[in-house]
């Protein structure tokens, strides 16, 4: 009988979970534990990291885990890393949910940038207002800038002092939409926008605001992973789940 793993922690990993539970599949989601309230899931919930490679092998084999569907954020490089490990070991069937990433359309300004100095190269030296759209890790990376200001936006309220000495915190939770960001980034007068290419539609709205209001996006590349087998849509992980299964999704 088929268990499922989910990695969770993006909107696709919620959607599949959904219709997991609707189907009534044996599966489990995991968090990070990353955000005060994860949204809750239809299906047993698992918080916190697993430690490391030797933890995941472990936590596999004791959950008879049959599948493992990493639906991570494309910036989590490190547990995408460790899944890839573990399954060698374990020798159990792995899938990447990853949606496509984000691409410019006509009348965008996106500068391409590969890590975080090349996002503080692109900044440069002038003082800009910066939408530092990149969540709540590596933000101190931004203290060795401080000519700039940085509008944070958040899911929960910093727990330490952010290392910043011009800001300003916005409390939100995405998906975020046009009108709404588009007053985000009038209402700070910001010049510049920091983003991960993450792709997705709860955070694409900022990039089409700074292409109606003309303002420049520097846009980080995702890191390289080798030998991932990736999906980018629900429909085609549910049918390499299907392979192995003979009950109906
Ligand atoms: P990361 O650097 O790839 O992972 C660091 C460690 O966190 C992993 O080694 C693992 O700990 C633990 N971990 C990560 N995802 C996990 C999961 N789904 N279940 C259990 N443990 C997990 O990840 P990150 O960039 O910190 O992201 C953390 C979570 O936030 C991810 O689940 C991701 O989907 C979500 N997220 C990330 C971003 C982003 O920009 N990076 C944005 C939005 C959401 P152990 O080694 O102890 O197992």
């Amino acid at each position: 009988m088929q268990k499922i793993l989910i990695l969770g922690g993006t909107t696709e990993a919620s959607h599949l979970a959904r219709h997991l539970a609707d189907c009534g599949t044996n599966a489990i989601f995991s968090y990070a534990g990353r955000t005060n309230a994860p949204r809750s899931q239809p299906l047993p919930t698992r918080v916190g990291g697993f430690g490391g490679v030797a933890g995941l092998v472990a936590y596999i084999h004791a959950e008879k885990i049959t599948h493992i569907v990493d639906a991570t954020h494309p910036f989590a490089a490190q547990m995408s890393q460790n899944a890839l490990l573990a399954v060698a070991q374990t020798r159990t069937p792995l899938i990447s949910f990853e949606r496509a990433p984000w691409a410019a359309k006509t009348g965008d300004n996106w500068q391409h940038v590969a890590d975080y100095p090349g996002v503080l190269k692109a900044l440069g030296e002038t003082a800009q207002r910066v939408f530092l759209a990149i969540g709540k890790q590596n933000i101190d990376l931004f203290a060795t800038a401080p000519q700039h200001h940085y509008l944070l936006r958040l899911v929960d309220p910093p727990e330490s002092i952010i290392p910043l000495p011009s800001h300003t915190v916005e409390i939100a939770a995405g998906p975020f939409d046009l009108a709404g960001d588009l007053a985000l980034l009038k209402r700070h007068h910001i010049d510049v926008i920091v983003t991960k290419n993450a792709g997705g539609i709860g955070a694409r709205a900022k990039l089409d605001a700074a292409r109606d209001l003309g303002l420049r996006v520097i846009v980080m590349d995702r890191p390289p992973l080798m030998g991932r087998q990736i999906m980018q849509s629900q429909q085609d992980v549910l049918a390499w789940l299907h392979q192995d299964a003979a009950q109906s999704f």
